[in-house]
Order: structure tokens, then sequence, then C-alpha cells
């Protein structure tokens, strides 16, 4: 179903009237998890100034360790749900359980698929089944395309047509970086499907000051958005406050993502 061969146009997804494929391209900000209302909304004000489309905040957050702060469930997304009130921006968010389908089915505009569950299959088909909202299906630690578009494909044939591919960096040898973005995926996955792709520089590189030559360097190669972690105070982040961008570098981002655009 994600295959291009009997789809030959790009895919168009509505995230609650925002178009993401095409030429249009999808600005998710937000912190890497919502932490508190005040937090949020000041995040969300500022991301929809510099022009982001789009916020993101963990609630269910998929931590490496299980004494690292796990999010704040069900209290953060209403917290996103307020934040969205005040700014008008759509939601995303990450899901980890199929017990909670039909709650982001109203809370939620975008509901994320983190790396770490990219194969949990079980979930893909529940999520194709019973999710009414797009999907953003971000790219497992070690998958490859062909593994990543068959899991795309769980959740379409299970009957969710709106998937949205993520790039958020690959598992390597090198260890300087949290992962290493793989550019590569863009146009690959654009000549196998007909799917949209963003990107993920933040977790990619895991360091702030890789995020905005990287961001310029996907959409140069024609990526469909990029989804990128921004906090107000990134040292006292309670996650990912290392790869996370201030408001004020976020809109710098912004303007040299714009000037590239108009290059290509
Ligand atoms: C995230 O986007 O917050 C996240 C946990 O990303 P990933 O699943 O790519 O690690
Ligand atoms: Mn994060």
């Amino acid at each position: 179903l994600a295959n291009r061969a009997f789809h030959p146009e790009d895919s168009i997804i509505d995230v609650d009237g925002v178009k993401v494929g095409g030429d249009h391209l999808a600005l998710i900000a937000g912190p890497c998890s919502v932490e508190s209302k005040e937090q949020v909304i000041a995040i969300a004000k500022e991301a929809k100034a510099a022009g982001a489309n789009m916020l993101r905040g963990g609630a269910f957050k998929p931590r490496t360790s299980p004494y690292a702060f796990q999010g704040m469930g069900t209290e953060g997304l209403d917290i996103l749900v307020a934040a969205k009130k005040e700014t008008g921006l759509p939601i995303v968010s990450e899901l980890m359980s199929a017990d909670y389908i039909e709650e982001f089915n109203e809370k939620v505009d975008l509901v994320q698929i983190g790396a770490r569950n990219m194969q949990n299959f079980d979930l893909l088909k529940e999520v194709g089944k019973r999710c009414t909202k797009p999907v953003l299906l971000k790219r497992g630690l070690s998958a490859t395309y062909e593994e990543w578009i068959m899991s795309a494909e769980y959740i379409m044939a299970s009957g969710n047509p709106n998937v949205i591919l993520c790039e958020r960096g690959v598992r390597t040898y090198e260890t300087y970086t949290r992962n290493t973005l793989d550019l590569q995926a863009i146009p690959v996955i654009k000549r196998l499907t007909h799917l949209p792709i963003i990107i993920d520089p933040s977790h990619a590189g895991g360091k702030w000051w890789l995020v905005e030559p990287m961001a310029k360097a996907a959409v140069a190669a024609g990526c469909d958005g990029l989804m990128i972690e921004v906090h107000n105070d990134p040292e006292h982040a309670l996650c990912d406050g290392p790869q996370s961008l201030k408001p004020a570098k976020y809109t710098e981002l912004l303007k040299q993502v714009g000037a590239i655009g108009e290059i290509v």
C-alpha cells in the first residue's frame, strides 16, 4: 500500500488542517516531554511566532532507564490540549500502549509511534484498526528501509492509510553523536513509497548545535518537514536538554531553512 509503483503521486496527509507532503513543510517544534502547563504554553507561543505549524510534547516517554522521568501521562495530554486552545497548533504526541488509542483520538492530532516501538506489530495493528488520526512512524534504532516500510504497511493494511515517516538517526559505530542522521533516507523513501518523510535532527545528533546544519541539509535534500525539540530552559529539561534549542535559536533556524527553500 505504501509502494510508489501503485500510487505514483505523493501522498498529502492532512493533520487537522496542516498539510504534510507535496510542497508543504511540516514544522513540528516543542519540548521532548511535557513538564508543566506554563512550560508548554510558553514554548508553544514562541514556536508559533517562529513559524512552527505543529506542537510536539511527550506525555508518555519511552526512557531507556525505568528510573528516569517517564512522562506526565494523561495529565500531559490535557496540557497539550490547553496549549492547542491557546495557539491553534495541532498536537503531536507519542502513543506507547494500545490502551490509550481512544484517548489519543480525542486529544492528539498526529499520533507518534516511537523508534523503540517501530516493530511492536500488535501496537501497529491496533493503531491501524482503531486510531482515527494520522500516524507519525519513527524509524527504529537499527531498522532497514524495508523493515521501516513494512511497519508502515502494518498500519496501512490494518485500516489507517495516513502514515508519515520520520528519520531520527540510526545506530552506528560512532559514539560521539547520539545517532547518525541518514539523509539518504529522504530520496530512498521518496523513490520506494508515496508517503511523506520528515526529519528529526534533534534525536539524530543529540547535540543542539548539530540541529541547524542537519535541518538545512534535510530541507535541501527534499524532506517534507522537520521535528525539532525546543525548550525554554534546556539546562533544566527533564529529558533531552543537550539536544534542545532555545526558542531564539529555533527562530533563527527557520529563517535559515526558509532561505534554503528559496534556493532549491
Ligand atoms: C521522541 O521523539 O520524543 C522520541 C522518544 O524519539 P525516538 O522514538 O526517535 O527516540
Ligand atoms: Mn526527546
